[in-house]
């Protein structure tokens, strides 16, 4: 099946590593995942050869850079660097923050815009739990550093699960008002380790709106192109203002106006975050097979299809989040 690419371009998100530092309990096993070989990781220059190749013959309006944990990987910067050089739209990085405070200052000057960061509590104790060893402080210090070097607007990833930290999520808003970053609040998604807390953990975007309407007015706020979060700007009772994005995969999901594509780290397109599968392009890139790719590339987006049920046995830190 083959598809038309959509009219304002693709956003591709570009896993660079299947590596984390931390193993956040609804993302991967205590053990990990298998683990790609480093000769199946696609080098900086075949990633720069497919963001190229898409940008010309796709279109794009978004490129992300994740994991597994991108700041992993070494020498990321030369990546971005080489990245900007194309002039590629919205160059961004998700991240946990742990390794970003350091960090900052040159990924900003290679080119990095803006970074994505995950926080799902502000208690040490619960993000300790849910991470398995993560510290706080460190990742709190990479979004102060992230707002210091301007890799503006910081957004924070706050994943609801309920019964560990929906009762906090008045004052993870409070610290994004404050701080001047944007929080989007993503449901949690029954995939990889995400479905055994599924049953009792999911929590939908409606009812988490309904439980922070006690703390704030929230007002629907105009949709932009392509995201897949629900903005509201907030209020807070002193008239504080911020931006709050749903991301309501399960409840309501965006497959309509659906415009991603993912590359996991060994290179394989992925189309739909909900079902396994995907094509792999490596040995197109390493053989400059250009044509082979763009027809992977149009099979992929045409296996796009409405109406999530989630198949996907495979943790987001080897898809890609
Ligand atoms: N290491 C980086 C980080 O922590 O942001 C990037 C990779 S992580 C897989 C990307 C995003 O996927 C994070 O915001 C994480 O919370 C989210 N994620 C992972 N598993 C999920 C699940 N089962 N449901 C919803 N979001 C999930």
């Amino acid at each position: 099946m083959t598809a038309v690419p959509p009219p304002q371009g693709l956003a591709l998100r570009i896993s660079i590593t299947d590596r984390c530092q931390l193993r956040c309990r609804y993302c991967l096993p205590a053990h990990g995942i298998p683990l790609c070989d480093r000769d199946q990781l696609l080098t900086y220059e075949e990633i720069t050869a497919l963001v190229a190749c898409l940008q010309d013959e796709f279109g794009l309006c978004k490129v992300r850079i994740t994991g597994g944990e991108p700041l992993v990987r070494p020498d990321i910067e030369r990546l971005i660097g080489m990245l900007a050089e194309l002039d590629v739209p919205d160059l961004a990085l998700t991240t946990n923050g742990a390794r970003l405070a350091p960090m900052a200052a040159v990924l900003k000057q290679a080119g990095l815009e803006r970074v994505n960061i995950s926080l799902d509590s502000l208690s040490p104790d619960v993000f300790h739990w849910l991470t398995r060893g993560g510290d706080l402080r460190a990742t709190l210090a990479g979004v102060y550093a992230a707002l210091t070097h301007d890799l503006r607007p910081v957004k924070l990833n706050t994943v609801v699960i309920r019964g560990i930290n929906d009762a906090e999520l008045p004052q993870l808003v409070a610290f994004a008002i404050r701080n001047a970053c944007e929080i989007r609040l993503i449901e949690l998604m029954p995939i990889g380790p995400g479905a055994d807390f599924y049953p009792d953990g999911f929590m939908s975007s409606a009812a988490v709106r309904r439980s922070l309407s006690a703390h704030f007015v929230l007002n629907p706020a105009r949709p932009s192109y392509g995201s897949s979060a629900r903005l509201y700007q907030v209020t807070d009772a002193d008239g504080r203002r911020g931006t709050v994005g749903f991301i309501s995969s399960c409840s309501d999901p965006f497959c309509g106006g659906c415009n991603r594509l993912r590359v996991t780290a060994d290179g394989r397109l992925i189309g739909c975050l909900a079902r396994n599968g995907g094509i792999s392009v490596r040995e197109m890139l390493r053989t400059g097979d250009r044509a082979a790719l763009c027809e992977a590339v149009r099979a992929v987006l045409g296996a796009k299809r409405r109406g999530r049920l989630f198949a996907q046995g495979m943790a987001m830190a080897s898809i890609g989040g």
